[in-house]
């Protein structure tokens, strides 16, 4: 029996005090602690500032007499000055930092953790042994053992993968993929003291944000995560998945769930999240294309993304492999959109400067294959992705970034960089139309900053590159070049300012 359970910030749904196994008891007293630390170590977005401690706050709320709620400079002095010595018991927290933290509190016993599918030991297990850890083999055998989307031993709607069908390019002359609007919250009273705390802090505690505090977009509560859940579901999930890869300048969300938060949160457990979306399409109520196109990015990036945080280990956070060192520039750190021309970059810098979010492939295609490109160090670019995103948590950034983005792990989590050329952001959004570059130009001032940022990539990285079979016709490429010192010229021109 313990005296007490603790509720970390991320573990705010009811399945994280659902008593079953490994659980706190019913009714057991709960601590919450909210740490201004946090926040003075690093200069976190207003936005997602805000919407945890609203979230925070919203469940306190909630549990009424239950809850402990303690708002301190520290968690450690929050437990001397409030538990004391009485034993204590935690869900096993999302970081690796919070973790050695409660592993070396003596009266805390740490229990599995939830929020998740699938447990720690079955992934090592599936891991032990291959050479190669690949998400397509991990999801495809995540969906066996979940028994998710399967008709017996076969996927449901015959194929495993529809990537295929999800690939498509924008609507042609569209300005808006047309889908149902997403669920947006109302803010409340808790809202209104989140938000004076937060601007006494600025004003008092010399605590400093980035980004801008506008109307909360994402839930807080429990009840506004399943008012999301359901509309996406309901309206939104049957336009999943043709258009998931590209962007459209007047439509940053499209039809992308908006959930991320909701789930990094707690708020909204996987399980329920991916069995809604099987159901819809067992009822007939949205394409298998779909469905299986959202339960892959759940079921498979998701919970692979977990998993792998935890295996990589601790070192993980500092490759490097690509040697890249320079630090990210002050436009980049202060979200100054303005400054920016390429419209692509600039687009994605307002998005997540007025909102915390944008959709995967800005994260991926714009702002990520930039920092790429430039060779700007990983850890900063992975550390600016953490604070300036709602969702944004060390487990999910380290292999998002290390691996997936910045390819920093020398392609442990994926087979080749993410980047590319202006021709693939043309092909894919309806950016450049209105740009003052041209994605096909390499030199001169119309020069596409994608495009030569490309080649200098290439450039710099041409023996790996060629050594990859994946990468090897972009390093071949590159020999076709018959200007190659212009444009290297032409983008380090371009990087002493803003592109
Ligand atoms: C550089 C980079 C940084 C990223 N940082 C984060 C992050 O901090 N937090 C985060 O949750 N996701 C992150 N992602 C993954 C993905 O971009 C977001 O989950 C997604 O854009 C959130 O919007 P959505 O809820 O509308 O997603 P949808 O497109 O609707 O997808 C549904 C859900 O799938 C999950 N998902 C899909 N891809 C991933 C992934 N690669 N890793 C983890 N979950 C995934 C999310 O929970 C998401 O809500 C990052 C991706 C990149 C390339
Ligand atoms: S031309 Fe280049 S910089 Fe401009 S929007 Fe297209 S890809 Fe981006």
């Amino acid at each position: 029996m313990s005296d007490w359970h603790w509720l970390f910030g991320d573990q705010l749904g009811p399945h994280f005090l659902t008593p079953r196994a490994h659980g706190p008891a019913p009714n057991t007293p709960v601590l919450m602690i909210e740490s201004r630390s946090v926040f003075r170590r690093r200069r976190y977005h207003r936005a997602k500032a805000h919407l945890l401690l609203s979230a925070m706050r919203h469940r306190a709320a909630e549990l009424g007499d239950r809850v402990r709620y303690v708002r301190a400079e520290t968690y450690t002095a929050a437990l001397r000055d409030t538990v004391g010595d009485a034993p204590l018991t935690v869900h096993h927290p999302t970081s690796r930092a919070a973790h050695a933290f409660v592993t070396a509190v003596p009266t805390v016993r740490v229990l599995p953790a939830r929020g998740f599918l699938l447990p720690g030991e079955a992934f090592r297990s599936w891991a032990a042994g291959r050479e190669k850890l690949r998400h397509e083999d991990f999801y495809r055998w995540a969906r066996r053992e979940l028994d998710l989307l399967m008709d017996g031993g076969e996927p449901a709607g015959g194929r495993w993968n529809h990537d295929k069908a999800n690939r498509e390019p924008p609507p042609k002359d569209a300005r808006t993929l047309g889908a149902p609007a997403p669920y947006r919250p109302h803010e409340d009273d808790i809202d209104e003291e989140v938000r004076a705390d937060l601007d006494r802090w600025e004003r008092e505690e010399g605590i400093v944000f980035v980004g801008r505090d506008g109307p909360r977009l994402f839930p807080a509560s429990r009840r506004e995560a399943l008012a999301a859940l359901h509309r996406f579901i309901e309206h939104r999930l049957p336009g999943f998945g043709p258009h998931e890869d590209s962007v459209l300048a007047h439509d940053p969300v499209m039809s992308h769930s908006l959930l991320s938060s909701s789930l990094n949160l707690g708020l909204l457990d996987p399980a329920e999240v991916v069995s809604a979306a099987e159901q819809a399409w067992r009822d007939g109520r949205a394409p298998v294309r779909s469905a299986e196109g959202f339960v892959r990015q759940i079921a498979g990036w998701r919970e692979f993304v977990w998993h792998l945080y935890w295996y990589f280990g601790e070192d993980y956070r500092h490759r490097n492999a690509l040697g890249h060192h320079t630090p990210p520039p002050d436009w980049f750190l202060e979200l100054d959109a303005d400054a920016v021309t390429a419209r692509c970059l600039s687009t994605a810098l307002r998005q997540v400067r007025d909102t915390g979010w944008t959709h995967h492939i800005p994260r991926l295609m714009l702002l990520g294959s930039h920092a790429l490109q430039q060779g700007w160090d990983p850890r900063a670019v992975t550390d600016w992705f953490h604070r300036c995103f709602v969702d944004g948590y060390d487990w999910v950034m380290l292999p998002n970034v290390i691996g997936m983005s910045q390819y920093a792990d020398g392609g442990l989590m994926t087979t080749k960089p993410y980047t590319s050329a202006g021709a693939y952001i043309h092909r894919m959004s309806d950016l450049c139309g209105g740009c003052a570059y041209r994605p096909s130009d390499r030199t001169g001032d119309r020069a596409c900053p994608y495009t030569t940022g490309y080649w200098s990539f290439v450039h710099r990285h041409r023996a790996r590159l060629a050594a990859n079979p994946r990468t090897a016709r972009a390093a071949q490429g590159l020999e076709r070049l018959d200007d190659v010192q212009d444009v290297l010229r032409t983008h380090h021109r371009q990087t002493r300012t803003p592109p």
